[in-house]
């Protein structure tokens, strides 16, 4: 998991969800109540498996010679709150952050927003940094909903996955829609997608769409 975890914040860079050291990539150790975290303050290339930091699921540490990312607090609160979750991310993406910034949803008005989200990208409250309160927002937000991201306000994108890899997948897709329905905006106004076809689509994208493994 510290290869897996360590390997993602590549990815991140490479798609421009990230500057500097903001953002990071956490993943659940299968079969143990420890998640890997990026470390705080290290820059994304010199990020390594070993320097990867352990914590358990109140965010403390339990491996690690650095201090674990600042937004330990909230990524414990996901994997306490939601067993389903493997994988959370988090990134101030451009786009993404400029609808969090007017607190407003990203309408579903392209099949892979219905896709990958199963309708609009949901707002979260304002939370400031320092207790559960991101976690909360983010768990509030989500639990429920299909959608494996949450625009907090004022601040940037969370996600989910059942693994690290899908919750950057969910990062990487939400920055892309969120940049195609801000551009279409700026021409006209997008059209929206019935809730029966965004259904559909979900259906469709979520149980048959890509390899089956066999059984
Ligand atoms: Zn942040």
């Amino acid at each position: 998991m510290r290869a897996t975890v360590a390997g993602l914040h590549a990815e991140v860079v490479h798609y421009g969800l990230v500057v500097w050291t903001a953002g990071n990539v956490s993943g659940r150790v299968p079969g143990e109540e420890l998640f890997v975290i990026k470390p705080s303050g290290v820059s994304y290339d010199e990020l390594t498996p070993e320097n990867m930091v352990v914590c358990d699921l109140d965010g403390n540490l339990v491996e690690g010679a650095h201090a674990p990312s600042s937004d330990t607090a909230a990524h414990a609160y996901v994997y306490r709150e939601m067993p389903e979750v493997g994988g959370v991310v988090h990134t101030h993406s451009t786009y993404a952050s400029a609808w969090a910034a007017r607190g407003e949803p990203i309408p579903c008005v392209l099949t892979a927003m219905a896709d990958e989200f199963g309708g609009e990208i949901p707002v979260g409250p304002f939370a400031l940094i320092g207790d559960d309160s991101i976690g909360q927002g983010v768990v509030e937000t989500l639990k429920g909903h299909r959608s494996p991201a949450v625009l907090m306000q004022n601040h940037g994108v969370f996600t989910i996955g059942k693994d690290p890899k899908a919750a950057v997948k969910a990062a990487v897709m939400c920055e892309d829609v969120a940049r195609t329905v801000h551009v279409s905006r700026q021409l006209g106004t997008p059209l929206p997608i019935g809730p029966a076809h965004i259904d559909r689509l979900y259906d469709r994208y979520q149980n048959v769409y890509g390899q089956r493994s066999p059984r």
